[in-house]
């Protein structure tokens, strides 16, 4: 989703027509930049109602792992709470829809880095380090990717990649195959993050971490996070869409409002047993469905 018309944020949520803005919902109110609608201001562009530009609230996903369900659970779910997505890498590996979700990056993803499943879906260097039944879903994933899908995976850039003033990596900073599980992960970070908040994924966990001079401290994904640069360094993992791996199976997303600098994170159900017999079906192996169950 490029730009959400207002007509539709109204349609949603009440019936009124948008070229009455006198008649919104009391949620909306009149700016003299332009209207307030769900925390969000909107301005009128040639091309309709467009949030502005500055203050867009991003959708930022990370390790979809060709997961269709869980994927439109959450587009559905997010829906007219941000302007632009942006993604951490792992669009492909483990699931049964790797087209799906790659149709979908080339369409909607406004910046991407490339995940370890990304680059061995199209590289022969890395297959052989990953464990049997990552190494069974890549050789899949690799046999199922259209031309053209294999193509754009080849061309994501690794990160980290600097958006609007803040930063995207799979891993870490420094590589993008690096865990960052505990703090002690991201502690020895400090002398090297350049930005004061840099979103990253590859581990599955919602959540993340503040990186100061005093210290290293994990935080909490169950609230929204006030990120205060003068503070420290943070990093911030939006959890997997398509594979949780943190013990909670709904798939994961955050939001961040610039504006606010505020992250919220959220989880999202979804109908995860049509999902697990695909991968069975497609004769992934069997425990790549069984872990989407128990969300480890
Ligand atoms: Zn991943």
């Amino acid at each position: 989703m490029k730009h959400l018309p207002l007509a539709r944020l109204c349609q949603e949520g009440n019936s009124e027509p948008f070229h009455q803005p006198s008649r919104l919902h009391r949620g909306v109110q009149r700016m003299a930049t332009g209207i307030r609608a769900r925390g969000r201001i909107w301005r009128m562009a040639a091309k309709g109602w467009v949030c502005a530009r500055g203050i867009v609230p991003y959708l930022i996903l990370s390790d979809i792992h060709g997961n269709r369900e869980a994927l439109e659970a959450v587009l559905d779910h997010a829906r007219g709470r941000y302007d632009q997505i942006l993604c951490l890498g792992d669009l492909v590996g483990y699931g049964a829809d790797p087209n799906f979700v790659v149709d979908w990056a080339r369409s909607d993803a406004r910046a991407i880095v490339r995940g370890n499943h990304d680059r061995a879906a199209v590289k022969d260097d890395s297959p052989d380090s990953y464990r049997a039944a990552a190494h069974s879903s890549t050789l899949w994933t690799r046999q199922a990717l259209s031309p053209e899908n294999l193509n754009y995976l080849s061309m994501i850039p690794s990160g980290p990649l600097t958006h609007e003033g803040f930063d995207l990596v799979h891993g870490s900073p420094m590589d993008e195959d690096h865990y960052l599980v505990a703090a002690d992960d991201a502690a020895p970070l400090l002398p090297y993050l350049k930005t004061s908040l840099t979103f990253f994924g590859h581990t599955h966990v919602q959540g993340g971490f503040l990186v100061t001079q005093d210290g290293t401290r994990k935080l909490d994904p169950e609230c929204s996070l006030d990120v205060q640069p003068d503070h420290g360094f943070y990093l911030v993992n939006p959890g997997s869409v398509g594979q949780p791996r943190d013990g909670n199976w709904r798939a994961a997303y955050a939001v961040y409002s610039p504006k606010e600098q505020v992250v919220e994170f959220a989880r999202v159900p979804y109908n995860v047993g049509p999902t697990a017999e695909k991968i069975v079906l497609a004769g992934l192996p069997a425990m790549l469905a069984a872990r989407l169950l128990m969300g480890k």
